[in-house]
């Protein structure tokens, strides 16, 4: 048993070191096999429709998904409360339509997001020199990397590299995996 625990750091380092494909068929597997481990990932995974924090809802995000709150079960309280739970079970995270970052859905508050409404454009004046047929086409995203100072949000005059001009809660799509899938790996 000990040399499994000396083994930790490298496992750990492994971990790390795994594309996200190798990991989630690994994670897969093992919620075959281990129906306990199934439970666990559930509940850190789902969560029942009536956790998630919307607006006009005062849904409460505390309490609900850390368990711990009684001590008379017999060890598996935290995933069979939120399995039990009357309303039905939605994706814990999910991808903002506004500012493309993932998101807890049951901490989502008002000022969660920050984005820019419009497109940026570039400012062409900061770009006379810049030859396209030699050093590349201006209106792309390795120039928006590279000269960030140099686009501009249409909304709100920011830079590229600026926080949003607007405040608001992270919008999770109406498709339930449309833009979840189009994430890049
Ligand atoms: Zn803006
Ligand atoms: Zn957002």
């Amino acid at each position: 048993m000990a040399e499994n625990f000396n083994n930790l750091p490298l496992l750990n380092e492994a971990i790390d070191e795994s594309s996200e494909e190798v990991l989630a068929s690994m994670l897969k597997e093992i919620c075959q096999k281990y129906p306990s481990i199934t439970e666990f990932v559930q509940s850190r995974l789902l969560v029942c429709e009536d956790e998630v924090a919307r607006p006009g809802t005062s849904a409460t995000p505390t309490s609900v998904h850390e368990g711990g709150n009684s001590s008379n079960d017999e060890g598996e309280d935290t995933t069979s409360a939120t399995a039990s739970r009357s309303g039905k079970l939605k994706k814990r995270y999910a991808r903002c339509e506004n500012c493309e970052e993932e998101f807890d859905v049951t901490g989502n508050t008002v000022t969660s997001c920050s984005y820019h409404p419009s497109e940026s454009e570039p400012n062409y004046e900061e770009f006379l020199d810049h030859d396209e047929d030699c050093h590349g086409i201006i209106d792309s995203d390795e120039m928006r990397e590279d000269y960030p100072e140099k686009f501009y949000f249409v909304c709100c005059d920011r830079r590229y590299n600026e926080k949003g001009c607007v405040i608001d809660w992270h919008l999770e799509t109406d498709n339930d995996s449309g833009v979840w899938k189009r994430r890049k790996f």
